[in-house]
């Protein structure tokens, strides 16, 4: 994905210190002890509490505990393929195995190939994996993430024309909804769901428009069902980096704010405010800005990026790898995304 709006790379911001670790356990801890005591005194005078109420209330259906131990090891398994750029044998066996897995966690599967062109006028053979719940269910939710890696490491200072491994930018995404299909398999939500695994999401260049996201690009004009629609969706992109920020993003904020409230809501909830920040940022051009527009269906990015700020340090080179991920981190994340899939009715 890219930025609307030009930033400087500061690395300064991004320190991993102990003390930083310290304070995210201790305000966690903070946290949960106000918030109980909060709802003991049955205090909602302060909106803060107000709003705590609502997401308190019993789901009607016990909520999964996620793994994030299996999340981390599906982003392993991808990463094993080697880079998953379109138009290679790595990418194609990647595409069967998350096809497989979908269906063995007893997802309805269909795979959306399609011919798509990119910047450089390369033709690239693409493939959206689309993993479907309950398909006779009107009331949807939209989960999604790329699965493509980038074909460039160029944020790198060395090989910047070779492909990238894609750990947190693009395995992340899908490790957590593998995941979370692995829980829809187990225990059926009240609503449907539908997990849409983007394909060439990352084969762009900022300087030409309309580059990136060519998966969804393609998807929203060609639904895999006439007519297809979902109450809201939800998109994942880098969400594994131990100093993870999901800030409240524009586009997200423009076409969807009461999402972000609800999915903001709920991570409070489970104490996970320290990754799922207040801040509001500027607007981010990634697959959820193409589904909202020309989609028809108002969705959110869950996306690291604190304001005036880079992505996470290792974003395109090739020093994105299995050390960039985090299980604290994809378990904020899982958590959070499973608790909205399962209080939903
Ligand atoms: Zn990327």
């Amino acid at each position: 994905m890219m930025v609307q709006i030009g930033i400087m790379k500061n690395r300064f911001f991004r320190k991993k210190d102990i003390f930083k670790r310290f304070s995210i356990r201790f305000f966690r801890v903070l946290g949960f002890l106000i918030l109980g005591f909060m709802m003991a005194c049955g205090d909602d005078s302060s909106s803060t509490a107000e709003k705590l109420s609502e997401v308190a209330v019993e789901p009607d259906l016990p909520i999964p505990d996620f793994s994030a131990d299996s999340a981390y090891a599906f982003i392993e398994k991808q990463l094993a393929f080697g880079s998953r750029v379109p138009n290679t044998g790595s990418h194609l066996a990647c595409a069967q195995w998350l096809s497989d897995k979908l269906e063995s966690y007893g997802a309805k599967v269909i795979r959306q190939a399609a011919v798509v062109k990119a910047f450089d006028g390369t033709r690239l053979n693409m493939q959206n994996i689309i993993a479907s719940y309950n398909p006779e269910k009107n009331r949807r939710i939209l989960l999604t993430a790329h699965w493509d890696s980038r074909p460039f490491a160029d944020q790198d200072s060395e090989r910047q024309n070779q492909p990238i491994p894609g750990a947190n930018d693009g395995g992340s995404g899908v490790g957590v909804l593998l995941e979370v299909a692995r829980q829809l398999g187990q225990a059926n939500p009240q609503v449907g769901v539908d997990i849409i695994l983007w394909d060439a999401e990352d084969y762009g260049k900022t300087e030409v428009p309309g580059s990136y996201c060519l998966g969804s690009q393609y998807w929203v004009v060609n639904k895999h069902k006439p007519n297809y629609d979902a109450m809201y969706g939800i998109n994942l992109d880098m969400v594994g980096d131990p100093d993870a920020r999901f800030t409240r993003e524009g586009h997200s904020m423009e076409y969807a704010a009461n999402v972000v409230e609800k999915v903001w809501r709920t991570a409070r909830l489970y104490g996970y405010d320290q990754y799922f920040s207040l801040e509001r940022t500027e607007p981010i051009i990634d697959d959820h800005v193409y589904v909202n527009r020309k989609g028809g269906i108002r969705m959110i990015d869950i996306i690291d990026k604190p304001a005036n700020q880079s992505f996470f340090d290792e974003w395109h080179t090739h020093r994105d790898d299995i050390n960039t991920i985090s299980k604290e981190t994809l378990k904020a994340v899982g958590q959070t995304v499973t608790a909205v899939v399962y209080r939903e009715k």
